[in-house]
């Protein structure tokens, strides 16, 4: 039997969380095991206005963990956020599903961490002081730390980000990969590159060897192709019902190339 938890404040809730414990994000993931009858004991939930609270203006917005893919869909100052937003799932998905819940999906889920991943975005966990970078909340997926907030750095232009996400069905089929490029640049040459996967190993992470084919370079046909020629570099995917490992880094350096393409165009 799982029982259902309902706490007013977000620091409640994380001092509530303990062995066979999760947190209730919009249920998308959740609510399947918890209906087939293998999920957690007990769920963790918040009312905190917190987590619903979205700061969309400046250089860096902050976006409660509990806010929607919908509802950042419908965020004018989202923008930049809006093609990885309307890249999960379908309407019924998006509507329900939050970012602290894409976090810690399960593979080949996580498309928008990889997005915050490559722009280097930073989590505000409950109950604690300061922010931790998305990325290193990766490793600790198995028993995530509750996520007040996440901190993303706008990005200047489309020429500086990126997103791609590759399915076999379209448009609500789960990725086969996802990538991410954050490339921001000074005099014409990027200075640190940051290019993110998805499906490609057992979370989001950083994929290193195309950084460095970027890092310093100019975003041009040169620069495009030895980067797509060190896409696969340190990266170990899973074999699953979509695609095979050997089929996912096969054409990793391929998708790469289409984004940062599309990214050299503007
Ligand atoms: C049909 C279908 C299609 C989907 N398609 C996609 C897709 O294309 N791309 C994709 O990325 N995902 C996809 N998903 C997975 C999922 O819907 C999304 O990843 C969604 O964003 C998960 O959010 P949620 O709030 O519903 O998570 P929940 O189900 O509430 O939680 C998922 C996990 O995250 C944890 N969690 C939730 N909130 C927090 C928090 N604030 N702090 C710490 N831990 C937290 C939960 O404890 C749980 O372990 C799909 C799911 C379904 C059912």
């Amino acid at each position: 039997m799982t029982t259902v938890e309902t706490f007013p404040t977000l620091a409640e809730a994380a001092r509530a969380m303990g062995s066979g414990a999760a947190f209730f994000g919009g249920g998308t993931v959740l609510m399947r095991d918890v209906n087939a009858g293998d999920g957690p004991q007990r769920l963790v939930r918040s009312a905190d206005p917190a987590l619903t609270e979205i700061r969309a203006q400046g250089e860096t917005v902050r976006l409660g963990a509990g806010v929607t893919m919908a509802r950042i869909l419908a965020e004018r100052d989202l923008a930049f956020l809006h093609p990885v937003a309307r890249q999960i799932g379908g309407p019924q998905v998006r509507n329900m599903g939050t970012l602290g819940g894409n976090l810690f999906a399960p593979h080949p889920y996580g498309d928008f961490a990889v997005a915050l991943i490559a722009l280097g975005a930073r989590a505000v966990l409950a109950g604690q002081g300061g922010a931790r970078p998305v990325e290193e909340l990766m490793r600790e997926r198995a028993r995530p730390p509750l996520v007040a907030a996440i901190e993303i750095p706008r990005p200047r232009s489309g020429r500086e980000f990126g997103f791609l996400k590759v399915s076999r069905v379209k448009p609500k089929g789960v990725s086969v990969l996802s990538v991410a490029a954050f490339l921001p640049a000074e005099g014409g040459r990027i200075r640190g590159a940051r290019v993110a996967w998805g499906a490609m190993g057992p979370a989001p992470m950083r994929g290193q060897g195309a950084e460095r084919a970027l890092e310093g370079g100019e975003l041009d046909a040169a620069t495009i192709a030895r980067a797509a020629a060190q896409a696969a570099e340190g990266l170990d995917p899973p074999t699953d019902a979509l695609a095979s490992a050997w089929y996912r880094k096969e054409v990793a350096g391929v998708h790469l190339r289409r984004l940062l393409e599309r990214m050299e165009r503007g």
